[in-house]
């Protein structure tokens, strides 16, 4: 991070406090509780020395931002990318605590990040750099204080690392600690297909509003990893045709369809989707332009701008990746008119709820099936997607601002409830 770089003049950060800023407005929120309800509450800061496989030694910047500890334990994942800044894990911990608070988790909003490109490591530096990673945040986390999950760049083994690092520093296994883990450490059934699951059950809910039937759903999804491949492999399991799909390298386009199956067993070999012979190749700056039903941006932030938002060709823009439409991108949308959001901190819940259920398990040590978690799922969603919905029509605003402002009421009211210390 530049030195003279704060949080405060992010992009992401910006967008997400003019959102905020919005919900605040409807709610008329006073200054004094608005500046603390917005602004997160820690942010640390590590400096990692790892051992590379070839002796040397290098140095990785990492951050924790714990934006809200008022209502709970602060949730959130961990992010591994390159491009990873202090800014952007402030913005994703804020809009963390929103979610938490949205659909009714018990917990605060929190985020990780680690300057890297991990998909460059071999497997023994990413284990070295994830325990390292690990150690340091380990004065700051804990099941009663920050959870952390898996996020861009992090998977289930990364969290299998973290929770044997912090166990063994703590001396007994304390699988609470992280969520997202294999299911031999205590990882819930059903946490990998969680945020997808989520995103393809509101995916169908809203365009069944729209009266809109399976058969006549196509689905260009940017984004191949967890949460992209996981939601279309449940839209495709419920009757829509994915035509279009991408990762970090390009996109694949295929009007008649792709073949799921194909392309996950190709990047399992390949690493990526270059070269995957199911389709035409496109750019992800074309993938976002094709037409199509339903558009799910699944990958990083800021995708849909002032530049693409008026070339968008779905009827329904359904947000798995965090904060991937811009301000700007917003407003044209909503002058369009034509096209239905479903944002981001509702959209994409459906893995901090599984998570929760993964806590809930390892804090009780009693296991539940994976239909269990799946029916507790769903009713979660449907009880949130009812309340978004509610608060939309009684405020005449965004669906984006309704989810905030319900997301936003509960924090900002258990900060002036529990008022000041000292
Ligand atoms: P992931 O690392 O599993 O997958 C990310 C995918 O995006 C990969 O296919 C990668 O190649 C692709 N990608 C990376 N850079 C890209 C670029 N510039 N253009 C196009 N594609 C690119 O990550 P994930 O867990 O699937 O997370 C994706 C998004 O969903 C993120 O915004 C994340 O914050 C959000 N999210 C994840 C979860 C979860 O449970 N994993 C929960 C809620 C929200």
């Amino acid at each position: 991070m530049a030195l003279n770089e704060t949080i405060y003049n992010s992009p992401v950060f910006q967008q997400a406090c003019t959102q905020f800023d919005a919900a605040a407005d409807i709610l008329g929120m006073e200054a004094g509780l608005r500046e603390r309800t917005k602004r997160p509450r820690r942010c640390v800061i590590v400096s990692m020395p790892v051992r590379m496989d070839s002796g040397k030694v290098e140095i990785f910047e990492g951050y924790r931002v714990q934006h809200n500890l008022s209502t709970g334990p602060a949730k959130g994942g961990i992010r591994f990318h390159q491009d990873v800044t202090l800014g952007e894990v402030a913005a994703l911990a804020m809009w963390m605590s929103w979610k938490c608070s949205l659909v009714g988790l018990p917990y605060g909003g929190a985020k990780g990040g680690v300057v890297v490109n991990a998909r460059d490591m071999s497997l023994t530096e990413l284990e070295r750099l994830s325990r390292r990673y690990m150690q340091e945040i380990t004065p700051f986390i804990g099941p009663n204080i920050d959870i952390p999950a898996p996020d861009v760049g992090t998977n289930e083994q990364v969290m299998g690392w973290m929770m044997d690092t912090y166990s063994n520093h703590k001396g007994f296994y304390d699988p609470g600690v992280v969520t997202g883990k294999p299911i031999a450490l205590g990882g819930s059934l059903g946490r990998r297909e969680a945020t997808g699951e989520g995103v393809a059950w509101f995916v169908k809910a809203y365009l069944q509003d729209m009266g809109i039937p399976p058969e006549k759903t196509t689905v260009v999804i940017q984004g191949f990893g967890n949460v992209g491949s996981e939601t279309a492999l449940a839209l495709y399991h419920w009757g829509a045709e994915i035509t279009g799909i991408s990762d970090f390298t390009g996109g694949i386009h295929n009007p008649k369809g792709i073949d799921l199956k194909a392309a996950l067993a190709y990047v399992a070999a390949n690493k990526s989707l270059q070269g995957f012979p199911g389709g035409e190749s496109v750019t992800n700056e074309q993938l976002l332009e094709l037409p199509c039903t339903v558009l799910i941006p699944a990958a990083l932030e800021r995708v849909i701008t002032g530049q693409n938002a008026r070339k968008l060709k779905c009827r329904l823009l359904a947000e798995g990746a965090n904060g991937p439409t811009t301000n700007e991108a917003d407003q044209i949308l909503s002058e369009r008119g034509d096209i239905q959001i479903i944002p981001d901190v509702l959209c994409n819940s459906g893995g901090v709820i599984v998570s929760y259920f993964e806590w809930l398990q390892n804090l009780q040590n009693y296991y539940w099936t994976k239909n269990e978690v799946f029916d507790k799922l769903h009713r979660m969603l449907a009880k949130a997607k009812a309340s978004v919905d509610e608060t939309q029509k009684k405020y005449n605003c965004s669906r984006r601002t309704a989810a905030l402002v319900l997301g936003i009421a509960r924090v900002s009211e258990a900060k002036a409830k529990r008022g000041l210390f000292p």
